[in-house]
């Protein structure tokens, strides 16, 4: 399934919920998503057999990787049995299929054994700091780095590894975290991504002065460690990577504002609501969750999805100017992140 730009339709990220413990001051700043925040009720959200129907279809029409992801996917109760229901599926030409998840770590120190048993191939984990300060001040609920640390460990110990770390920069907020996290994650082995802070949503309050460009995170690393480039991993990867210069890690730029990589986006999301969106700056999504309950077959989901994917012209990062700052968006955790 190829879009009006000949992008593939290669990747769907699934999102299981809009809520989330976490208040992290770039995606759901807390001053907003308060006590009296309606978040979706029950009844609006995919059931695990509609997400797993929707995957199957998606598998069946060329998706090689979902990516489960919220809000916050493991505050969705039982999400290990829709982990074993999407582990379950089958690419039609018998090639795997990449699942992966990206937490914010919190519930994996209890949850990690239970995804790794229920099929789950990979995990990220965002971690936006190691200095515990920095990090409770940005997950805006005071929540301490350590735990996100036992969990990371946990994972590891149930046999996810290599993980990957995403890492959001903000500047003046956890600039001073690029080398500490830099470090660390070289010694115990992890990938980590650095993020360009983005302007999903409205609610963030999201200024360009606040994006530290991806070229300055990759020069304070290599003045201390040294790094020089290495080739993407496949074709529309997108992250760029640097390997060390003196020996084994690396590190990745994601650098969604200063080098936007549309020419190559092959994603698509499912919200927790059942809308399909083709851009994460999308102003609106196809309601798939009304399609499948009205009774239609695959062959209408399909039908539905192509014409969806098919007329898909997106590349928002490659235009963002002073033109699209105040087009409406919507945030990212009720899209999926
Ligand atoms: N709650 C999970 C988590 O934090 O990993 C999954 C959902 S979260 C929306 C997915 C990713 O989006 C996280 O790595 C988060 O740091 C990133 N993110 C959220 N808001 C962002 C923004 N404004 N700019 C860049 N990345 C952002
Ligand atoms: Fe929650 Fe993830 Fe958004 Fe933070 S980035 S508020 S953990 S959904
Ligand atoms: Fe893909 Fe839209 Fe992001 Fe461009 S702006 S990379 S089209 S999600």
């Amino acid at each position: 399934m190829v879009d009006r730009l000949g992008r593939r339709l290669h990747d769907l990220r699934i999102s299981v919920t809009d809520r989330c413990n976490f208040r992290c001051t770039y995606c759901m700043p807390r001053e907003i998503y308060g006590r009296d925040f309606a978040f979706l009720p029950r009844s609006e959200v995919l059931t695990f057999e509609e997400i797993a129907r929707l995957a199957r279809v998606f598998v069946a029409e060329g998706v090689e990787k979902l990516r489960v992801t919220g809000g916050e996917p493991l505050v969705r109760r039982n999400l290990p049995d829709l982990i074993a229901m999407l582990a379950a599926l089958r690419r039609p030409d018998g090639g795997p299929l990449d699942l992966t998840l990206t937490t914010n770590g919190s519930a994996l120190h209890q949850l990690a054994g239970t995804l790794r048993a229920a099929g789950l191939g990979r995990i990220t984990v965002s971690l936006d700091s190691l200095d515990d300060s920095t990090f409770r001040a940005m997950n805006g609920v005071d929540y301490p780095v350590a735990k996100v640390l036992d969990g990371i460990a946990a994972a590891r110990q149930a046999g996810f590894g290599p993980l990957k770390i995403n890492m959001v920069v903000r500047r003046g907020i956890n600039e001073t975290s690029i080398l500490p996290m830099a470090r660390w994650a070289r010694q115990d082995g992890h990938i980590l991504r650095f993020i360009e802070y983005m302007d999903v949503g409205h609610s963030n309050g999201w200024r360009l002065d606040e994006v530290v460009p991806a070229a300055e995170i990759v020069a304070i690393i290599d003045a201390q460690m040294g790094l020089e480039s290495e080739p993407p991993n496949y074709p529309g990867e997108v992250a760029d990577r640097w390997r060390y210069r003196d020996g084994d890690g690396e590190v990745g730029v994601i650098a969604s504002v200063s080098q936007p990589f549309c020419s190559t986006c092959t994603r698509a999301r499912l919200s927790a609501e059942g809308k399909l969106y083709t851009c994460l700056f999308a102003l609106d999504g196809t309601d798939l969750r009304g399609i499948l309950r009205g009774g239609a077959s695959d062959h209408e989901l399909v039908a539905a999805i192509q014409a969806v994917w098919r007329v898909r012209a997106d590349r928002y990062s490659e235009l963002r100017s002073e033109a699209t700052a105040n087009r409406p968006r919507i945030e990212m955790f009720a899209m999926g992140g």
